[in-house]
């Protein structure tokens, strides 16, 4: 039977982020539909980042139409009223040495990304994640390094208009133990100082616990070390670069780390659904819930020439995980209210709508859920990605065996 999730805004918004959409409407595509796809306010003040460019979109049951003055979304079945989230007026200011905001401060919903050097070790290595998308590779370019002081009038620009309250800071992979920290050090140190927000710090971990210690003490209410995929074999196919120079123990130990100095429910770890069976993502969830870390759980968006998404993958296979998800960081009373309003991601408070909790508790989700047909031929989908991915692979001089 064809599912319907138009009813409910927490499975429509998996939905959307899994199939994309397509839009009906020449004004709203040219305006709003860029390669980082469009921003969609769904019923329930449900936020959504929908694909819309990228070629798996054209197969979409989904478009986007003007509806009288406003918008709705379709899927042939029934509609939706939504409306467009305008981008941030931020975006059309510059800094005074003249670099545009919008280069400098990505708005996410509740959150505005800012990277001061978008860039990654990796590439230069030959050892980049082979699901990334490239954008902090910096190969043969000038590298942008953004000072202080602009980063600080970007955080201005967000702040006055109220665009978000979370400023979240990242790095890319450099050399050195302090896996970024001591790069974005007078960043933090500045924004906490001048400004009344809330700091997020992406970096990679840490050789050492002590630099844990110190991006607390410097005054960053949250941490992010982003493990992306739970299973050994594929974290150490898919990122070879993080297997080589930081290894998935160091992340592990260094969330478990972060996890003791930081207010419970501030310390986060992405983990990329579709990259890994649904079974992994699980035991993932079930790591992570266990040492008090929350789990973000963005959906793989796959291109021409990254089309690693494992198969089959449906939302009525996703669901479950996200099921999970919520039903573990409640047992483990994880605080889940820092990480809400995301567009990129379904978060665990949009999961409540999704949960009946006293059946919840009485039934293990997952473990049905596993039993089932559909698990099972998702159980077959890893063995199907891992010959691929084999086969795909030229980097790996000792991956002669699995070549086809
Ligand atoms: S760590 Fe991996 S995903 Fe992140 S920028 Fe570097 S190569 Fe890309």
């Amino acid at each position: 039977m064809k599912k319907n999730y138009l009813d409910n805004p927490g499975s429509l918004k998996i939905d959307l982020m899994l199939r994309g959409t397509r839009i009906d409407d020449p004004v709203v595509k040219a305006w709003a539909c860029g390669a980082s796809g469009v921003d969609i306010m769904l019923p329930q003040n449900t936020l959504v980042n929908i694909p819309c460019s990228e070629m798996f979109t054209e197969e979409s049951p989904y478009v986007i139409k003007k509806s009288g003055d406003g918008y709705i979304i379709t899927d042939g079945t029934g509609t939706v009223p939504v409306s467009l989230v305008p981008k941030p007026k931020y975006y059309s200011l510059k800094t005074s040495t003249g670099v545009p905001f919008s280069k400098i401060g990505v708005f996410h919903g509740s959150y505005t990304v800012i990277t001061p050097s978008p860039r990654c070790d990796f590439f230069n290595r030959g050892i980049e994640c082979r699901y990334c998308a490239g954008n902090f590779d910096v190969r043969g370019v000038e590298n942008q390094v953004y000072s202080v002081e602009e980063v600080l009038e970007t955080v201005a620009a967000v702040l006055k208009e109220g665009a978000s309250g979370i400023i979240y800071l990242s790095t890319g992979f450099s050399p050195g133990p302090d896996g970024g920290i001591e790069f974005l050090k007078p960043y933090i140190k500045a924004i906490k100082k001048r400004h009344n927000c809330l700091v997020a710090v992406e970096t990679l971990p840490p050789k050492e616990d002590r630099w844990i210690d110190e991006t607390y003490a410097l005054g960053a209410d949250s941490v992010l070390y982003n493990l992306e995929i739970f299973d050994k074999e594929l974290f150490e196919f898919l990122c070879p670069g993080r297997e080589k120079l930081i290894g998935r123990k160091r992340y592990m130990d260094a969330l478990e780390h972060a996890a003791k100095i930081f207010p419970n429910g501030t310390v986060a770890s992405h983990l990329i659904v579709g990259l890994e069976p649904p079974g992994s993502t699980c035991m993932g969830i079930d790591f992570l819930t266990g040492i008090g870390v929350v789990p973000i759980l963005p959906i793989y968006r796959p291109s021409t020439d990254r089309a690693l998404r494992i198969g089959p993958l449906t939302t009525e296979i996703i669901i479950p995980v996200y099921k999970h998800l919520y039903k573990k960081v409640k047992i483990n009373k994880i605080n889940f209210k820092w990480v809400r309003d995301l567009s990129m991601v379904t978060t665990p408070l949009e999961v409540r709508a999704l949960v009946d909790v006293n059946e919840g508790a009485k039934n293990s989700i997952i473990e049905n859920f596993y039993k089932s047909k559909i698990g099972l031929k998702t159980a077959w989908g890893l063995s199907t990605l891992r010959r691929k991915l084999r086969v795909k692979d030229s980097r790996d001089p000792s991956d002669s065996s699995g070549r086809e």
